[in-house]
């Protein structure tokens, strides 16, 4: 009974250490390995006209004034498409032109 308690603590005193240890040096080590990835991409959009990049939250490209957002909702299937996109990315339904407002009665 007392060896078997010894014992038991014995276990329990080294198991706790070198759990302890082996945390410390993983998080050490995972902090490390996060801290070198530095700086995050700034995201670009890429005019379809000149090529030029943009920046995401543009709506006009600066290089040509050509319109950046996707902003024309396929009537079929919802997928935003090129401002200037005839028939939807996604499903092939077409895409009814934007600057003409809504269709006269
Ligand atoms: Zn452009
Ligand atoms: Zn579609």
């Amino acid at each position: 009974m007392k060896d078997t308690f010894n014992y038991v603590a014995d276990g329990t005193q080294g198991g706790v250490k070198t759990v302890a240890s082996a945390a410390g040096q993983g998080l050490a080590e995972g902090m490390r390995s996060a801290g070198g990835a530095g700086g995050e991409g700034k995201v670009l959009v890429r005019c379809h006209k000149c090529t030029g990049e943009n920046d995401a939250s543009a709506k006009f490209c600066d290089q040509c004034g050509a319109a950046l957002a996707k902003a024309r909702p396929c009537v079929n299937c919802g997928e935003l498409n090129d401002p200037d996109a005839r028939f939807c990315d996604h499903c092939g339904q077409a895409v009814p032109p934007a600057d003409r407002g809504p269709t006269r009665r």
